[in-house]
């Protein structure tokens, strides 16, 4: 259960009546959770005690208790104020009979057979509170009357959600815009909506739900969204389903049934969200040089031509540096001397460079891809680099660089490919011109030394 929510951290209730179990029990979760406060009770009336008293997370009890038994306890939780949603884990001796008989109706939310040993418990415990950790996310609100509104948010928020209500589809419809445009933050981001559908302006929530999927291309695995209608108007549920709704609810909203549908919808957002990172962790992992940490060829190829494109009218400029007489420094001083040099060679272009991208070309030669900048300002970032090379001395090694430039500004028809042939180009110059200079290769197609 870890920190909750609300910032305290998970409280846990054992309920057995041995004491030998409880302790075990107890110890359990106190090795599978972090952070977790354990209180244990003997007895069923103990426990509903101190559950009166306090806020818990989660009860764990044994089947049999020495005053009532486990689904007698669960029965009362549910139908007591401050718990009735508490996740309820009943330990038996076996599948009982009874257990799965009553077990449903009694509101328990699952059962471990102990039959099944103790490390078997340690990983119920972990999944267990991976399928019912509380409601974390942020929720987009879209409803027109002050009363429903009122209500829901109040549910809503009682489970933990971070609520953004809204009267109109219209503002619902801005805040989507922004969330496409400006991308996700903490102030007002939001991972689920809900959705009245009608609503007082001219958008209905389903015009809004259209928007959501067409307009803005999220999909519903990427921002999920619950519409709430009318109880017996089946064609608007059908409709909304048609449109990309990942579920509907009725009016006037049922407490259970608005949570349990916000709490699936969430966990599709959360397994989209996890899948996102892992894939952009992989896409990072795989484009980037583990020696320098600049990005590989790999990037130059599925990206580059792409950054070129995007240019639109501003310039775009490609910049080779290679490493003058890198040779005699691994000759000289050792491979593995070289190597830091590369390494130290990688930082300074990332931190010179953080406007472009910096990708490893070859053994000690790296391109730059640079958009924006006019050439004046260009060649005098190429040349602040040049010297930042020259102070820089890793391990009291000196070097210097050269470095060739070619840009869009000089070569507008010219793809990527011909861009960074025109900057060797230039590059081949300095080394001729006598290296640690820059160079640029004219419109006219001449390489010069600066
Ligand atoms: P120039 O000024 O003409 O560029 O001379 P240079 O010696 O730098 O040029 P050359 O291309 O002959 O040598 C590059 C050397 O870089 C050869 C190669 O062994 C070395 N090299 C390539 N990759 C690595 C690497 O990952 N680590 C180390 N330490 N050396 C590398
Ligand atoms: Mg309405
Ligand atoms: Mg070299
Ligand atoms: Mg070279």
């Amino acid at each position: 259960m870890g920190k909750t929510v609300t910032g305290r951290h998970g409280r846990i209730m054992v309920v057995d009546g041995s004491t030998v179990s409880r302790e075990i029990v107890a110890r359990i979760f106190a090795n599978v959770l972090d952070e977790v406060e354990i209180f244990s009770c003997s007895s069923g009336e103990e426990a509903l005690e101190e559950l009166s008293t306090r806020p818990y997370d989660l009860v764990s009890t044994s089947l049999m208790l020495p005053d009532m038994d486990g689904l007698d306890l669960c029965r009362r939780l549910r139908r007591s104020q401050s718990h009735h949603y508490i996740p309820v884990v009943v330990i038996s001796g076996d599948a009982d009979e009874r257990l799965l008989k009553e077990g449903f109706s009694a509101g328990v939310t699952d059962y471990f057979d102990k039959s099944q040993g103790y490390p078997a418990f340690a990983n119920f415990i972990l999944d267990f509170c991976q399928r019912n950790s509380g409601l974390v996310g942020r929720v987009l609100y879209v409803e027109d009357s002050r009363t429903a509104a009122t209500v829901t948010l109040r549910i809503m928020e009682k489970q933990g959600l971070r609520v953004t209500h809204v009267t109109s589809a219209e503002d619902a419809l801005e805040h989507v815009r922004r969330l496409r445009e400006e991308g996700d933050s903490e102030e007002d981001g939001f991972d689920i909506v809900v959705s009245d559908f009608y609503l007082k302006n001219e958008m209905t929530g389903g015009d809004l739900l259209h928007a959501i999927r067409i307009r803005y291309n999220f999909s519903r695995q990427e921002l999920p969204l619950l519409m709430i209608t009318g109880s017996d108007d089946v064609r608007t549920q059908i409709e909304a389903f048609h449109a990309g709704a990942n579920d509907f609810v009725n009016k006037p909203l049922v407490e259970e049934i608005l949570m349990a549908r916000l709490r699936s919808m969430l966990m599709i957002k959360q397994q989209y969200d996890a899948l996102q990172r892992q894939a952009s962790k992989m896409e990072r992992v795989a484009s980037t040089d583990t020696l320098t940490g600049v990005r590989n060829r790999y990037f130059l190829r599925e990206h580059g031509e792409k950054m070129l494109k995007a240019r639109r009218n501003h310039p775009f400029w490609v910049m080779i540096v290679d490493i003058d007489h890198f040779k005699q420094i691994n000759d000289n001083l050792g491979h593995l001397i070289g190597d830091h040099v590369l390494a130290a060679m990688g930082q300074l272009l990332l931190e010179h460079f953080v406007d472009g991208e910096v990708v490893r070309f070859g053994g000690e030669e790296f391109a730059i891809l640079l958009p924006r900048l006019p050439r004046d300002d260009a060649l005098r970032r190429a040349d602040g680099l040049r010297q930042a090379a020259e102070a820089l001395q890793p391990e009291g090694v000196r070097f210097t660089i050269s470095i060739g430039v070619a840009g869009s500004e000089d070569h507008p028809q010219a793809d990527l490919n011909q861009l960074i042939r025109m900057a060797d180009q230039a590059l081949y110059a300095s080394k001729g011109g006598g290296r640690n200079r820059v160079s640029l290769t004219t419109a006219e197609g001449e390489s010069v030394p600066l």
